[in-house]
């Protein structure tokens, strides 16, 4: 049976691609790894693991399409838009813009019992593509517009991981940093996590906050604790304790990590390699 676990972390730049990306080739020795890239609006695993991607599909969002013959200018969609996507001039017709929408529909379903005015239209938003390198298959999210869509990539990319999921024995999330919808998405329906942290102020304050959103969302979740010879392990520790998790792994700072991470290229490393054997006898 596959099981899904997620490489995630509040703060940025703590080394979660490059363990996700390492994780996933010592994986793929000895089973079907599918890596899962959500970090949409900068997914960077491709580069690491030198794959040229190719384009799966374009991902499109509903917006309204409005037709100002049958429209009595109520301005009752302009009323219903959260995201002041609708504007109504005096005496005219609704004016929309596009980059504002997020495709809730409320203004066609508010239209729809009014004048029927309001059809539904789409644009793009991102698109999601794959390649496969080291026996790993990567797929990608790509958010091409703003941040504000990158909540829908990132379920659109979920939905098509689900339906192909059965072909694999692991699939590893590599999520964006942060607390945000983003990550809430890409972390749903995780059997596991991997919550990636340094030991600094940041990294722990940013910690607590993830380890909240995981033990709200009843994700298990242990904590790897990067360039752990570098800061404050004691931080990390008190956090760990009252999160009811516990560090896992502690990956020194290493000049070889540093080098591969600079050159965008895969982290040979024995603590990650040791992880993999980690998840592999959790996961049987
Ligand atoms: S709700 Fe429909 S009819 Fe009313 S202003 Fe908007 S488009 Fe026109
Ligand atoms: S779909 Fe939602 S966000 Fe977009 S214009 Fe209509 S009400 Fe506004």
């Amino acid at each position: 049976m596959v099981s899904v676990v997620s490489i995630t972390g509040g703060k940025g730049g703590t080394g979660k691609s490059t363990i996700a990306t390492s994780l996933a080739t010592y994986l793929a020795k000895n089973n079907r790894v599918l890596l899962v890239d959500l970090d949409v609006e900068c997914p960077d695993d491709h580069y690491i693991l030198n794959i040229d991607l190719k384009k799966i599909d374009d991902i499109f969002q509903m917006v309204p399409k409005f037709d100002n013959s049958k429209c009595i200018k109520c301005g009752k969609c302009a009323e219903v838009c959260s995201e002041n996507a609708i504007v109504l001039p005096k005496n005219n017709f609704p004016l929309f813009f596009p980059e504002q929408c997020i495709g809730c529909k409320a203004c066609l379903l508010v239209c729809n019992k009014i004048a029927g005015a309001i059809s539904e239209g789409k644009k793009k938003i991102g698109f999601f593509s794959k390649g496969s390198n080291y026996g790993v298959d990567l797929i990608a999210g790509f958010v091409s517009v703003g941040k504000e869509e990158s909540s829908p990539v990132v379920k659109h990319v979920k939905k098509y991981v689900e339906s192909i999921k059965k072909n694999y024995d692991y699939v590893i999330i590599d999520t964006a940093a942060g607390m945000h919808c983003t990550v809430i998405h890409a972390l749903e329906k995780s059997d596991f996590a991997f919550a990636v942290t340094e030991p600094t102020p940041f990294g722990a304050h940013d910690l607590g906050k993830i380890g909240e959103l995981l033990n709200e969302l009843k994700i298990p979740f242990e904590i790897v604790l990067n360039r752990s010879d570098v800061g404050d392990k004691k931080l990390i520790g008190k956090i760990a304790e009252k999160l009811g998790s516990e560090i896992t792994s502690k990956i020194p700072y290493s000049t070889s990590i540093a080098e591969a991470y600079a050159k965008g290229e895969i982290v040979r490393d024995e603590h990650i390699r040791k992880l993999a054997q980690r998840i592999e006898a959790k996961m049987k």
